[in-house]
């Protein structure tokens, strides 16, 4: 078995087409008549931009203008006046059109790969595309076709670049495998929009798979199996179908309100981290966010971000979600989410100390420079602020007073912003769950955030394996915490959500629905599931297994029940 990147989801089985490198050789001529060798060279780029158009069109028909763009972006590229005219420089001073073109192409491929930043780095690989497009064009040679590739092939090539994604046919192509690339690379990203299991990053697949043999590609797991038995084969085609059958299912929620099957409805929303992950979120079919988690804004830096690159954040967020509500919780540094430009001093107990809130309210000027930027981005959305780790009732007062200080500054300057944002409060500490009733007063809305909760009821680190067996949101205790805030919130008539990992539960759904939860947040992947889970059960049938529940004394028992109800 080879091991690689799960980059797209799916089994594969087919039959391995590897595609070689193209042969590019050519000996540099003497350019005698300049002007002859500019108008070559203008004339490979009108057709290679010509070729990249027709392909861009036939991924837009295939898969969608996203895609599309991501070719049309070599139009840019090559486009570019810099690149151009030093391009044009080498052929006037009686250099040919193809070795002109591969030593600017490779001074930028040389600067991209250098940065080491994903995105960069990506770049290069759009370069070398359009190096190879170009040179090729210049050659005379043709491009490799897999348009032509047979039904149940899969593709294996070193790197798989925009314009080969182009020839792809959906229904003949069933796996890809690459030796670059990550998650984030334009191949996956392809690979994923064309529906097609990716496994990336595997080492030497084009000397180590030959053409014609049979494979395995796992693209949810990033395995590729060779020569697989007969038995492997079965396996893999059950795992298939089952895939397959789920996932066109699951289709058919797309769209849809969240709907218990007795009716009652849910707002179902997505965790993010980026405004980028707000595509995710909105591609995913979610119908806001209820968690925007602000810290990966500072972390992988030097410096604070500005109030004003904060806002361009918000606002971009709020922009692609199209006004859908977004919760953003202010910055939740501390305890494991490190963000070494701080200074923040080693402590004992980093978990129990100064973090979150309690950091943001002794910095009070970097904390109110985050909400002016969230009050800004609100002008332009629906935006809420939720405080992280709050234990006591001063913490949310003392943040409240902050966000009435920051509006007065923003009103003396004449900017806009949603004077009634709402402020919640994340209940994800032990002593947030036991006064919630009076937390519940002062907040417009909480949002139960159980990693952490678990944590800090049962005091289990989530990180540490020898207490493992304790960090389980099915404890009885912190059962009787999140059925506790829950019922605190609805009797102060304000909406309760949760945002950590058991939300997307399905054994938690029950519960949650019987205890009354208003809203949950989600990874995207698990938007369309949970909406599934969420319609198989009426709040009568929810209520029955509550009740069984919450009259259980041991998470085994819970969890062991939970099991043979779904
Ligand atoms: C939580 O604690 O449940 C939560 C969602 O926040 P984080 O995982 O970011 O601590
Ligand atoms: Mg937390």
């Amino acid at each position: 078995m080879l091991k690689g990147i799960a980059a797209s989801e799916g089994i594969g089985i087919g039959k391995v087409m590897i595609i070689a490198e193209q042969k590019l050789d050519y000996t540099p001529k003497e350019v005698t008549d300049v002007d002859a060798e500019l108008q070559r060279y203008k004339d490979a780029v009108k057709a290679f931009c010509d070729e990249t158009v027709e392909q861009a069109d036939a991924i837009r028909k295939s898969t969608g203008d996203k895609e599309a763009e991501i070719l049309m972006g070599h139009i840019a590229i090559i486009s570019d006046p810099f690149m151009n005219g030093e391009i044009e420089n080498l052929i006037k001073a009686e250099q040919c059109a193809e070795k002109s073109v591969e030593q600017v192409c490779q001074m930028f491929i040389d600067m991209f790969s250098a940065t080491g930043d994903e995105l960069t780095m990506q770049r290069a690989t759009d370069v070398k595309d359009i190096r190879d497009g170009l040179i090729s064009i210049l050659l005379g040679v043709h491009s490799v076709k897999i348009s032509d590739a047979p039904a149940n092939t899969v593709i294996v090539v070193k790197e798989l670049t925009p314009s080969m994604t182009a020839g792809i046919k959906k229904e003949n192509i069933v796996g890809i495998i690459t030796e670059t690339g990550s998650q984030t690379s334009h191949s996956a990203i392809l690979a994923r929009a064309l529906e097609i299991p990716a496994v990336l990053s595997v080492e030497n697949a084009t000397s180590q798979l030959s053409s014609g043999e049979q494979v395995i590609v796992d693209g949810s797991e990033g395995n590729v199996l060779t020569a697989p038995g007969q038995d492997e084969i079965d396996a893999f085609t059950a795992k298939r179908d089952a895939f397959l059958r789920e996932k066109r299912e699951l289709e058919n929620y797309r769209g849809k309100k969240t709907l218990s099957a007795s009716g009652e409805e849910y707002e179902l929303f997505c965790n993010i981290g980026t405004p980028k992950d707000a595509t995710k979120a909105i591609n995913a079919d979610g119908e806001g966010v209820g968690l925007f988690r602000t810290e990966f804004l500072f972390m992988d830096r030097n410096a604070l971000p500005t109030e004003d690159e904060q806002f361009e954040a918000y606002k971009q967020a709020s922009l692609i979600m199209k006004g859908a509500p977004i919760i953003i919780r202010t910055l939740d540094i501390g305890g494991d989410k490190e963000i070494p430009y701080l200074g923040l001093a080693k402590e004992e107990n980093p978990f129990m100390g100064f973090r979150a809130i309690r950091y943001c309210l002794k910095n009070r000027d970097m904390f109110k420079s985050q909400i002016k930027a969230i009050l800004r981005a609100s002008a332009f959305g629906d935006i809420r602020i939720m405080f992280p780790l709050i234990t006591a009732v001063e913490e949310l007062r003392a943040g409240k007073e902050l966000v009435e200080e920051a509006k007065s500054d923003l009103r003396a300057s004449g900017i806009d912003f949603d004077e009634n944002i709402k402020v919640g409060v994340m209940t994800e500490t032990a002593a947030s769950g036991v006064i919630a009733h009076l937390l519940a007063k002062e907040a417009d809305f909480f949002s139960i955030g159980t990693n952490d909760l678990t944590g800090y009821t049962m005091a289990a680190d989530r990180g540490n394996g020898d207490v493992a067996y304790l960090y389980s949101p099915f404890q009885p205790s912190v059962l009787m915490m999140i059925q506790r805030i829950i019922k605190c919130g609805r009797e102060a008539g304000i909406p309760v959500g949760m945002c950590g990992e058991a939300a997307a539960n399905p054994m938690m759904t029950p519960l949650l629905i019987s205890f009354g939860l208003t809203e949950f947040s989600v990874s995207a992947p698990s938007v369309l599931k949970l909406r599934k889970n969420i319609a198989k059960w009426t709040k009568e049938e929810a209520d029955a297994v509550a009740e069984k529940v919450m009259a259980m004394a041991t998470e085994a028992e819970v969890t062991a029940y939970l099991k043979t109800v779904l």
